[in-house]
C-alpha cells in the first residue's frame, strides 16, 4: 500500500493547480497547507487559478524507474476515477521529486481514459519539450525567482535600511539544495553578478569565498554522487551549518521547516529569499523580523513555475505554438517596424539589432518576458501594500494582496450553491 494525497484548497477560479510532490515526509496537513499557499501564489501573482496540491509518501531512491511509471499511473488512476484531473478541473505539475518524466506518465495516463479530448495535455503542465511542454518551464522557479530577488535589491531605500548596497552584483549568496529550484536558482543569480559562496545538500556543503560555479559543482555532483571535495572549495560536513553562514542573501531552496526559532537568532544573512514552500516557520519569521532581516516570501518568490506553468496550459488549451507563429508575415512587418523606429528616432539601428527585431520574439523571449513582467509587477504590489498598510513584513503585505484577489471573487460570485 502506497499512501497518496490530492488537496483542493479554494475553487474561487478553477482549475485548481499545484504541483505533486514525492517524498517520504509527506502527510495530509502537509499537503493540505501547500494546497493553501498555491491558492495565494496564484493570487499574488494574478495566475487565475484555484490552490490545489499532491503528494505521494515514497522515498523515490527506493524504486526503479518502471515501478515509479506504475505508482504514476495508479496515483493518476484515482484522481481520474474521483474527478480530480483534468484541464478544467485540477492540474498537478512537478514539485519536490517529481519532474517532467512523471508528468508525460500522467499525461498519457489520463490520454488513455479520455481518448476523445481534444485538450487532454492541458490536464498537466512541467511536461517534456517534445509532449506539448513549454520552454523555459523547467527553469521558470529559479528564474522567477533571480527576477523576483533582482527588484527587491533595486530599491536603495530597502538596501540601505538593510546595510546593503543596490543590486545583485557582487552579493554573497548561500543557497540551500541543489535540485531543480536551488540549481537554476544559483545559476541565473551569478549570471547577474551574485557571487554564490556556499552550496547545501543533505550529504554536505561546500563553501568558497571566491565563488563556486554553479554549473560545475552540478555536474561534480551528478558525477560523482555527493557534492564534497569540489576543487579548492572547502568541505562542510554539516550542512546546516552553511544556513548560519556570514553572506548577504539566503536562499533555502529545499525543503520546508529549515530556518526555526532555534537557529534563527544566528542566522547572518541580510536577506532570506524562499526558493522552496515554508522553509521559515512562524516563529523564526518573528525572529528574523526583530532582527531587522527580510524575508522575501514563498508564495511570491518561487511563484514562477506555476507562472509558465499558466503559460504551458495556455499554449495546451490554444494547442499552438508560442511565437514566430507565421514567419513570413512576422517578418515583413517586423521590417517595417525597424523602418518606423528609425524614422521617430532618427538614429539608425545596428545590423544586429535590426536582426533581432526582424527574427521577431520566439517562445523563450515571451516566456521570460511574460515572467519577468509577473515577477516584477507582483512584488510593487507587495512593497506598496506594505508601505500603505505599515504591516511587519513582506509575508503579511503578500497574504494582504493575495486574500482581497481571493475574496473578490467570493464577494462577485457569491456562494452557491
Ligand atoms: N510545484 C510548484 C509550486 O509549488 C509548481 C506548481 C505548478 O506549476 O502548478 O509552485
Amino acid at each position: 500500500m502506497i499512501e497518496a494525497y490530492r488537496v483542493q484548497h479554494s475553487h474561487h477560479k478553477l482549475p485548481t493547480k499545484g504541483g505533486i510532490r514525492y517524498a517520504e515526509t509527506v502527510n495530509e496537513d502537509e499537503v493540505k497547507a501547500l494546497a493553501a499557499l498555491m491558492s495565494y501564489k496564484c493570487a499574488v501573482l494574478n495566475v487565475p487559478f484555484g490552490g490545489g496540491k499532491g503528494g505521494v509518501r515514497i522515498n523515490t531512491s527506493k524504486y526503479d524507474s518502471r515501478t515509479l511509471e506504475r505508482i504514476t499511473r495508479r496515483y493518476t488512476m484515482e484522481l481520474i476515477k474521483k474527478n480530480f484531473i483534468g484541464p478544467a478541473q485540477d492540474v498537478p505539475a512537478p514539485d519536490y521529486g517529481t519532474g517532467p518524466r512523471e508528468m508525460a506518465w500522467i499525461y498519457s495516463t489520463y490520454q488513455e481514459f479520455h481518448p476523445g479530448s481534444i485538450n487532454a495535455a492541458a490536464c498537466v503542465t512541467g511536461k517534456p519539450l517534445t509532449q506539448s511542454g513549454i520552454i523555459g518551464r523547467n527553469e521558470a522557479t529559479g528564474l522567477g525567482l533571480m527576477y523576483g530577488l533582482r527588484e527587491v535589491c533595486c530599491f536603495r531605500e530597502d538596501m540601505q535600511a538593510l546595510g546593503l548596497s543596490p543590486g545583485l552584483e557582487g552579493k554573497r549568496v548561500v543557497v540551500q539544495g541543489l535540485g531543480n529550484v536551488g540549481y537554476h536558482s544559483a545559476k541565473f543569480l551569478q549570471e547577474q553578478g551574485a557571487i554564490i559562496i556556499g552550496i547545501a545538500e543533505y550529504e554536505g556543503g561546500l563553501f568558497d569565498e571566491n565563488g563556486l560555479d554553479v554549473d560545475a559543482v552540478y555536474h561534480h555532483r551528478r558525477a560523482t554522487k555527493s557534492i564534497l571535495n569540489f576543487g579548492r572549495a572547502r568541505n562542510i560536513k554539516n550542512s546546516r551549518e552553511l544556513l548560519e553562514w556570514d553572506c548577504d542573501i539566503l536562499v533555502p531552496a529545499a525543503l520546508e521547516g529549515q530556518i526555526t526559532e532555534e537557529n534563527a537568532p544566528r542566522i547572518k544573512a541580510r536577506i532570506v529569499g524562499e526558493g522552496a514552500n515554508g522553509p521559515v516557520t512562524a516563529e523564526a519569521e518573528e525572529i528574523l523580523t526583530r532582527r531587522n532581516i527580510m524575508v522575501v516570501p514563498d508564495m511570491y518568490l518561487n511563484a514562477g513555475g506555476v507562472t509558465v506553468s499558466y503559460f504551458e496550459w495556455l499554449k495546451n488549451l490554444a494547442r499552438v505554438s508560442f511565437g514566430r507563429m507565421d514567419r513570413r508575415y512576422n517578418e515583413m512587418n517586423n521590417r517595417r517596424l525597424v523602418e518606423a523606429i528609425e524614422k521617430a528616432s532618427g538614429v539608425s539601428l545596428s545590423a544586429e539589432m535590426k536582426k533581432e527585431i526582424v527574427k521577431g520574439a520566439g517562445e523563450r523571449d515571451l516566456v521570460y518576458s511574460g515572467l519577468e513582467d509577473g515577477m516584477v509587477t507582483a512584488y510593487h504590489n507587495i512593497r506598496e501594500t506594505k508601505l500603505q498598510k505599515k504591516t511587519p513584513n513582506l509575508r503579511t503585505a503578500a497574504f494582504v494582496v493575495a486574500l482581497d484577489r481571493i475574496a473578490a471573487n467570493y464577494i462577485e460570485l457569491g456562494l452557491f450553491p
